[in-house]
């Protein structure tokens, strides 16, 4: 439980900061400022998962562009000039004795430094990597 109190050790409004009276539990002044501070706290977190996944949503576009071209491989240094992130993925799986397999969405590949390649779609379970 989040509490804030002044020097004077008066407790204060989560939102507001204005001195509270009443209740030892209680967090804040009025209904208002418990709203505001909600609304602040779920808008916060609503703008962190909307950039999260524009950025996958980014990555998915590219891989698409290149399996639209025709083509199974790109240079990962193009990639990343065009915007894509490698850090974001929406699975990973090692495979033993195999190469590290990224996966955004329905499109799974391989990366190294130099390129990303076997670029291809996969479906069904094989998407359901944790
Ligand atoms: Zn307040």
């Amino acid at each position: 439980m989040v509490k804030i109190q002044n020097i004077a050790g008066e407790r204060q409004c989560l939102n507001c900061g204005i001195t509270l009276s009443g209740r030892p539990d209680k967090l804040f002044c009025c209904a208002r400022c418990k709203n505001e501070y909600h609304n602040r706290i779920s808008g916060a977190e609503r703008r962190k998962r909307d950039r999260t996944f524009g950025i996958l949503w980014k990555n998915y576009k590219l891989l698409e562009l290149i399996l639209d071209l025709g083509s199974d491989k790109t240079d990962k240094r193009n990639l990343l000039e065009m915007g894509f992130q490698p850090d974001y993925v929406t699975g990973h799986r090692r495979p033993r004795g195999g190469r590290d397999e990224y996966i955004c969405f329905d499109i799974h590949y391989n990366m190294n430094e130099a390129r990303l390649y076997n670029i291809r779609r996969a479906s069904g379970l094989e998407n359901f990597v944790l």
